[in-house]
């Protein structure tokens, strides 16, 4: 442990990446450690259609390669490693990894969030063994058969959508009898022949010997329970679960004033400790998208610059 970096940055999302990209630009000596592979949540969608500028057909994984691209061209170093402990309090910060330990005189946060479980017995045993948290990644082992997506907002509806390239047929389990999903996207879905809706339901339990077999769904204004099956000649079928996001902070727990679990900043990201910003969708704000996460590391990135001229520097 030797180097003491400018600005460390946890997360290597779009967050992360462009923090990295302003902070490295500024010829800040700038670390992003990342705990598994670049990208975050977007790296789950096929399509960018919203972000500023994107291509036609952009998807979550190309614009995250050019990000990445970008980043290291102006000399962002990254490293893999899981961050399980941080001393934020003091003029030098330190992050204890399982790799290694790291000192920053600054650290921006950019750990992003989680798509949040149902919580319903079976759920954690037959992830990846039928349920799923990512169109993208595994709708292609349901090709034409069937599949159901729980949760009623943008991403549940977008995803049913996509996962109509797929599977023969798409049932919508949503808890209410109103989508969350912004109109657009509502009217596609209704316009779909491949998605029908289940009203007013809940999973209560997944069930399946190593695969998921049947689920059973409760019928939250008459009390009912079904249980659904998988059809015979597919012996499976797909549960893609779209039920909103829990933010990464655990870390920071007791650290950094957190609001439901998000980390609250000031409108330049900084936290209640200094030197220390947040950015993302870690952080406590009214839209979780691309485009507020990119804004946020640029405004972190150069806070950070500042804080280091201003406080460090005399
Ligand atoms: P979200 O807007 O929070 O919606 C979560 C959905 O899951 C809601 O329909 C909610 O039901 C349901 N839900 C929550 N907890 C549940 C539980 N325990 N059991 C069953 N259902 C549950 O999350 P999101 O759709 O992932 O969107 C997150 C943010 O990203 C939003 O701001 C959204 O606008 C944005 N986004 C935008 C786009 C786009 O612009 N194209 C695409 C994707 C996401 P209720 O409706 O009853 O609360």
């Amino acid at each position: 442990m030797s180097e003491i970096y400018d600005v460390v940055i946890i997360g290597e999302g779009p967050a992360g990446l462009a923090a990295g990209i302003y902070a490295a630009r500024a010829r800040l000596n700038t670390l992003i450690i990342e705990k598994e592979k670049a990208g975050g949540q977007i790296v789950t969608t096929d399509e960018v259609a919203n972000y500023p500028g994107s291509v036609e057909n952009a998807s979550g994984p190309s614009l995250i390669d050019r990000m990445v691209k970008q980043a290291n061209e102006f000399g962002a170093e990254v490293k893999l490693d899981t961050i399980k402990e941080v001393e934020l309090e003091g003029k030098t910060k330190v992050l204890k990894g399982e790799k290694g330990e790291y000192q920053a005189k600054t650290v921006i946060v950019a750990t992003g969030a989680n798509p949040r479980p149902i919580g319903c017995p079976g759920e954690k045993e037959l992830r990846g063994r039928g349920v799923s948290y990512c169109g993208t990644c595994d709708a292609a082992f349901f090709e034409d058969m069937e599949v159901y997506v729980v949760g009623g907002g943008d991403t549940a509806v977008e995803e049913g959508i996509y996962l109509t390239k797929f599977a023969r047929k798409v049932t919508i389990i949503h808890r209410r009898d109103e989508l969350r999903a912004a109109k657009s996207i509502q009217e596609k879905a209704f316009a779909n022949d491949k998605i029908e809706f289940m009203w007013d339901s809940v999973v209560k339990e997944i069930k399946g010997d190593g695969i998921v077999e049947s689920m059973i769904v409760k019928n939250k204004k008459t009390g009912e329970e079904t249980e659904i099956f998988a059809d015979e000649e597919d012996g499976t079928f797909g549960i893609f679960v779209f039920i909103g996001y829990v933010p990464t902070t655990e870390l920071f727990e007791g650290k950094l004033d957190l609001e439901r679990g998000y980390i609250v900043t000031d409108e330049n990201m900084k936290t209640n400790i200094p030197g220390v910003f947040a950015a993302g969708d870690c952080r406590a704000k009214s839209l979780r998208q691309v485009v507020t996460a990119t804004a946020d590391g640029a405004i972190a990135a150069v806070q950070a610059e500042k804080y280091i001229n201003e406080t460090l520097n005399d």
